[in-house]
């Protein structure tokens, strides 16, 4: 791991991620037979996130939440997420990652590319 260097700086400024990647664990909990979680980070700062099972099926209810907020902004509100305003989308693998050809196959189905 070379997270050494960073672990002192991450302490004082935690990064938006780490919000992320708790919320990351708990999907992951509550879908047992997921293989990993969709994210998709909005320009907003909001995100949207759901379980993905071993087919490339959804595995949970799509969650939106902001980080450090009560709730999604107000802009999420109306539109609910709006792809056009996507900046970035991704599945986080649960570990053991499956082989590469189903993680092709359901990044394909999941994320449409
Ligand atoms: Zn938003």
């Amino acid at each position: 791991m070379a997270q050494k260097q960073q672990a002192r700086r991450s302490k004082t400024a935690p990064s938006s991620e780490t919000g992320e990647q708790a919320m990351i664990e708990a999907i992951l909990e509550g879908s047992p037979e997921a293989v990993g979680v969709a994210v998709i980070r909005l320009d907003c700062g909001c995100r949207k996130m759901a379980a993905v099972g071993p087919s490339g099926n959804p595995a949970s209810k799509i969650i939106m939440y902001r980080d450090k907020a009560q709730s999604i902004c107000d802009q999420c509100k109306g539109d609910h997420g709006d792809f056009q305003r996507v900046v970035k989308q991704f599945i986080s693998w649960k570990k053991p990652e499956p082989d590469h050809a189903t993680m092709e196959m359901i990044s394909a189905k999941v994320l449409g590319n």
